[in-house]
């Protein structure tokens, strides 16, 4: 059993506890590990790390840990989650109970804005709750908000994506110097932070980590909103450019799921990592 630790997380030395082998700055060392003479076995078991733990640790500081070969996420409180729990499951099984695997199942694709006609082609709104909840907060309380301007309007967001909306606001105010005609669709800005669950489900809704952003709702469309409510046709006015903006910045967009929400931006910047997919 192997525990890697993200670079924030350095513990101060490597020791042998059982079968555990702790590794500080595990990927750094490893060239040095091999002069020493660790076991190539160890770096055997570092290539059986599925990509998305290297970026769950990259974007998140997360842990990964490899169990008798099989890899699990490990949360800050040390609760461990399996990479892939093994069963076949249907998209609303995926929604309901993914595993680290499911949230990576498909493909975030940037690129000219189109319809989204292949059904259940939702990347990022498959989200392993306990993960994003030790992530940003398990409670209203716990979530870490603070104060940023995007257009001149005042929002309340976490403090670990804070960074990531400030390059957002300096992006879009270059582009409303070329573009003032964009300006409506940043204007009465639909909120950020909210903690409730996702309309019509039991699973929490993004907004509750203060790292999604709605845009102005006017002039936005929403698959919950349709009439008739089926089959779902996918609508969408906002501009690719604001897209394109978000997503230099590490944001997905609603109006990328066949369950379109083109409001919707959502911090997830490992799904727009290439190399984050398994
Ligand atoms: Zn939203």
């Amino acid at each position: 059993m192997r525990v890697i630790h993200p670079p924030n997380q350095v513990r101060p030395h490597c020791s042998w506890r059982r079968r555990r082998v702790r590794l500080c700055r595990p990927l750094r060392w490893l060239p040095l590990g091999v002069v020493l003479g660790w076991s190539t076995a160890a770096l055997a078991a570092n290539e059986a790390i599925p990509a998305p733990l290297r970026c769950l640790q990259r974007y998140y500081g997360l842990a990964f840990e490899l169990v008798d070969g099989r890899p699990f996420v490990v949360l800050p409180d040390g609760t461990r989650l399996p990479y892939d729990d093994g069963r076949v499951k249907s998209f609303e099984e995926r929604l309901n109970a993914p595993d680290v695997e499911d949230m990576f199942s498909i493909p975030y694709r940037r690129g000219p804005v189109r319809p989204v006609t292949t059904p259940d082609e939702d990347p990022g709104r498959i989200r392993l709750e306990p993960m994003f909840a030790a992530i940003y907060g398990k409670t209203p309380a716990e979530v870490d908000l603070v104060p940023v301007r995007l257009v001149g309007q005042l929002l309340r967001v976490h403090r670990k994506a804070a960074p990531a909306f400030r390059r957002v606001d300096e992006r879009l105010k270059r582009l409303l110097a070329e573009r003032p005609a964009l300006r409506p669709f940043l204007t009465g800005l639909g909120g950020t932070f909210s903690w409730r669950k996702i309309a019509g489900t039991g699973r929490q809704s993004a907004h509750s980590y203060g790292v999604s952003l709605d845009i102005n709702v006017r002039r936005a469309h929403y698959w919950r909103w349709q009439r008739p409510p089926k089959p779902l046709r996918w609508q969408n006015q906002v501009p690719q450019e604001i897209v394109d903006v978000f997503e230099a910045e590490g944001f997905i967009w609603g109006g990328r799921w066949y369950h379109y929400d083109t409001m919707h931006f959502e911090y997830r910047p490992e799904l727009l990592d290439p190399t984050c997919y398994p």
